[in-house]
């Protein structure tokens, strides 16, 4: 069959013919019909050996894709709970089930597939979707029942991971909070979406593209604020100005530059919570401006298969908006290039 794989560190991917996998007695096989396009997907390509948590945790040569729905094509004997031809989608992060974490509740930080910094997970180190056909095991695989997996595809990273993220906030936004959302790309969209779904917040969206700040407004923003890349001054005002000087309650960072996390300090409500899902490698001044606020900081990292599972029938439920830009499989790199270049109105979304 034929798969894009990441061959070499620092390389664009290749098409290359690979053998089509066959299942084994706990395995699913799934016809792709879409793989979705994600910005991590470029941190790996671009991955250096040396330089980074990707070249230097994983083993490169595998196929890319993390975002991954299809139709069942054939199940191993001992599963009996799936018809062939039933659209699923697949949970990336794997779980062994025994270990601590996984016993714990928290199985996307599995030991079994931690690798240094980073862990193995499907599409990145492991063998993932963009190829005509890809294996899973059964307990990665969730129904979507009548649900057209082109638009279910960009649910198993992009707002499975800003639902996680939203979840461990989500206990503070009682009626008469504010939660602020920095950085409204391809998670924040969906965190906007959760916390108006889930809470009655005021929220407050922020970014440094207008587009984006109309896109917050249409799925759910009360306010939203633009932003600059440097000066956290300005937004911290109007932060302050909209919660009446009470600050956020909650806030969080789809972004993680120095300028954000310092506004996320500036905009804490004493006790507040920081939640960080962004990676862009910023830093954080610690003085009394921010031990003053006694906030929590935290990060958030991937999402459980109970996460997407809820995240599915959230939008079973008709209560999600899903943007979508279709590339064919033969087009993964010009998505790739259009994701790089930022002209992408929604999730690129390779369709087979
Ligand atoms: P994206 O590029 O689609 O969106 C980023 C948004 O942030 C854009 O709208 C951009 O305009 C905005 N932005 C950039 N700089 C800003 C600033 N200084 N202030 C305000 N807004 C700013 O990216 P994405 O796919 O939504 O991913 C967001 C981040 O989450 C990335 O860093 C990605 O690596 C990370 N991520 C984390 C996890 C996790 O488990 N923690 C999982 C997946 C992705
Ligand atoms: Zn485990």
């Amino acid at each position: 069959m034929k798969a894009f794989k990441l061959v070499k560190w620092g390389q664009p991917g290749q098409y290359l013919e690979v053998p089509k996998p066959s299942p084994g007695p706990g395995d699913v096989l799934i016809r792709m019909k879409a793989a979705g396009l994600c910005r991590s997907d470029l941190d790996m390509v671009d991955s250096q050996p040396g330089s980074g948590p990707y070249a230097d945790s994983l083993e490169e040569n595998y196929i890319l894709g993390h975002e991954n729905a299809g139709y069942v094509a054939e199940v191993g004997s001992a599963v009996r709970d799936l018809q062939v031809g039933e659209a699923v989608v697949v949970h990336h992060m794997r779980h062994c089930g025994n270990c601590e974490y996984c016993t714990d509740g928290a199985e996307h930080h599995c030991e079994a597939y931690r690798r240094n910094a980073i862990s193995a997970t499907r599409g990145c180190g492991v063998d993932g979707g963009l190829a005509e056909y890809l294996l899973a095991p059964r307990t990665e695989v969730i129904s979507i029942g009548r649900g057209d997996p082109v638009m279910y595809a960009p649910l198993t990273d992009a707002a499975v991971t800003a639902y996680h993220a939203v979840q461990t906030v989500i206990q503070r936004l009682k009626p008469g909070t504010s939660a602020v959302l920095i950085g409204i790309g391809g998670l924040g969209t969906y965190g906007v979406q959760f916390v108006k779904l889930l809470s009655s917040a005021q929220i407050i969206a922020v970014d440094v593209a207008q587009d984006r700040l109309e896109i917050a407004k249409q799925v759910g923003a009360d306010h939203v604020i633009l932003s600059d890349h440097t000066d956290a001054g300005p937004a911290a005002k109007q932060v302050m100005s909209l919660t009446r000087g009470r600050g956020a309650d909650a806030i969080v960072d789809f972004v993680g530059s120095s300028s954000t996390l310092k506004l996320a300090a500036k905009i804490s409500r004493p006790r507040g919570r920081v939640v960080l899902v962004g990676m862009q490698g910023g830093t954080l001044e610690v003085g009394w401006g921010l031990i003053g606020t006694n906030c929590e900081f935290a990060i958030s990292l991937g999402s459980t298969r109970q996460d997407l599972r809820e995240v599915c029938s959230l939008m079973g439920q008709g209560k999600l908006r899903v943007d979508v830009q279709r590339f064919s499989f033969d087009e993964v790199q010009k998505g790739y290039d259009e994701l790089r270049a930022g002209n992408l109105a929604g999730r690129a979304v390779v369709v087979f």
